[in-house]
């Protein structure tokens, strides 16, 4: 099954092919890729590539297991028990996964252990606990009827998801999913593809029936593509950029309106007023930004600060950003590892760069790190405008954007200046401004006082261009779940 062929001391490598009908195969194509150690840019191994082709052997498996109804129809209370059994066997391998997430992803091995792991497991739970307790409702119509709803899985899913929190990811999709009896097809992102292939490993142990769940490692103009397009698959989920949620969309109206549902990116104000907790504020800034190398989707990434207490702010700001450890991902106090390849260190860079020409003024950073792998210094611009391109785009790098307010109502609209609307923060000890910055920024989520807080029972998800539904919680499962409406004359 291991066919790595540069073995890396670092982490054991699981498995390197395709997940399907529960067997470990190659591609129809045979083609296989390279997944790069971002830390060092050397090959870590190859993995088998998923095209359309492999797409088809994964949906009929998936179709024929909902088909079947050994899944669907198995008793909601063993579903359950089954997606114990995998949180279970994904604890006791922990601290395993969590060294081949640092392994392919880059993150520090602190990150990927206390808090995506930990997420992980808790996300298998909280959905486990869901399997039995989701119902229908009995409804008194007019007339000598008996009405009730029935809540049915949606069929076969197909699931997409991208490099920044690869099991976690992985987690939120497949947990809701398979709670509410549906089967999976999931394509990982292409940079990232062997943590979610040893969880295949332990969903196999774990006893889920063929077909249940399907693993396909592979790009996103080919395998993803087959997915968004293929006329069995009857909702698709998918988490990564504006853009290719856009293709998303297409796809699914030009073929069978398959459902969809859409985690895209963000540009999020995180708004801290003079009267806040100084210190708190300065650190949850710096965690809301620089936290996974920048890389997430809710990153706080338009820092609106009050004139009153900006330039301490910006000063402070900047010294935080100065002492930030960064370096090898696996030395236990490295607080920032690299990006995630080649094209996004490129791309941090150009908007590095774009800050510098539009006028705004960089304080600390700027440069890459080391002369290998994909590392960049902690980067703060201060005097940043709304309309400069880094205040409106999503870099996805540790890029600091900090810009100067004068007051309430004037901050909200600013914030809400955006086609992306997926997360806000505010910082402050004034009530009135907590909910008025909570009722008045169009987003997602608001996180007062604090910045990701992430539980598998809060719902996570945007509004405008940020996307279409919601993860994690009792809202999360709606999304997999189709309601019937059964009439029955008396
Ligand atoms: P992306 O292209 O949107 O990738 C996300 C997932 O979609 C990956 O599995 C990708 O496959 C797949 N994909 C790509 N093109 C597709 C298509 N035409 N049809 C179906 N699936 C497709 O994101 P990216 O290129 O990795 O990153 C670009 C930017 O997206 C980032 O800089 C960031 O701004 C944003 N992003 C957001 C999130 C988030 O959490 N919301 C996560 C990652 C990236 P591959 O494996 O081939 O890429
Ligand atoms: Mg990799």
């Amino acid at each position: 099954m291991v066919t790595a062929i540069r073995p890396e001391p670092k982490a054991k490598l699981g498995p390197t092919q395709l997940l399907i009908n529960n067997q470990w195969v190659e591609s129809v194509s045979g083609k296989r890729f390279e997944t790069i150690n971002p830390a060092t840019g050397e090959v870590i191994c190859d993995v088998a590539e998923a095209d359309a082709a492999d797409v088809d052997r994964a949906v009929q498996a998936a179709r024929q297991a909902f088909i079947r109804g050994e899944w669907a129809q198995l008793s909601p209370t063993h579903r359950g028990e089954l997606l114990y059994k995998l949180a279970d066997l994904i604890e006791a391998n922990k601290e395993e996964l969590a060294r081949l997430e640092t392994l392919d992803n880059g993150k520090p091995l602190n990150d990927s252990l206390n808090a995506d792991l930990s997420l992980v497991i808790a996300c298998y739970r909280y959905y486990a606990g869901w399997a039995d307790k989701v119902q229908g409702k009995t409804i008194p119509i007019n007339g000598p009827y008996f009405c009730y709803t029935r809540h049915e899985p949606v069929g076969v899913v197909g699931q997409i998801i991208p490099w920044n929190f690869p099991l976690l990811m992985q987690a939120w999709k497949l947990a809701p999913a398979l709670a509410m009896g549906n089967t999976v097809v999931m394509k990982t992102a292409e940079q990232t593809p062997l943590s979610a292939l040893r969880v295949g490993e332990l969903i196999l142990e774990a006893g889920f029936p063929p077909g249940v769940v399907n693993l396909l490692s592979g790009y996103g103009p080919t395998a993803g593509q087959a997915i968004a397009r293929h006329h069995d698959i009857d909702k698709v989920a998918f988490t990564g950029s504006t853009e290719v949620g856009h293709l998303i969309m297409e796809a699914a109206a030009q073929t069978n309106l398959k459902r969809v549902t859409l985690e895209l990116g963000g540009k999020s104000p995180n708004i801290v007023f003079a009267d806040a907790n100084f210190d708190q504020a300065i650190e949850g800034a710096h965690f809301s930004l620089f936290f996974n190398q920048g890389q997430c989707c809710c990153a706080g990434s338009r820092l609106f600060v009050e004139e009153k207490c900006y330039d301490e702010f910006v000063a402070k700001s900047v010294e935080r950003a100065r002492s930030r450890r960064v370096g090898d991902p696996f030395e236990s106090n490295t607080e920032q590892g690299p990006q995630v390849d080649q094209e996004q260190f490129n791309k941090v860079m150009s908007y590095i760069e774009s800050g510098q020409l539009e006028g705004a003024q960089m304080l600390c950073g700027g440069s890459r790190l080391g002369d290998r792998g994909y590392f960049i210094e902690p980067t703060v611009f201060a005097d940043v405008s709304d309309g400069m391109k880094i205040a409106q785009e999503e870099i996805f790098g540790p890029v600091m954007s900090i810009i100067k307010f004068k007051d309430l109502d004037e901050v909200i609209e600013r914030a809400n200046n955006t086609m992306y609307g997926l997360a806000a923060g505010v910082w402050t000890q004034d009530i009135t401004k907590v909910h008025a910055i909570a009722n008045g920024v169009r987003a997602g989520t608001v996180w007062v006082n604090c910045y990701d807080v992430f539980d598998a029972a809060a719902p996570f998800g945007g509004f405008k261009q940020s996307g279409i539904g919601r993860e994690l919680g009792e809202y999360g499962l709606q999304q997999y779940t189709e309601t019937k409406t059964v009439t029955i004359k008396l």
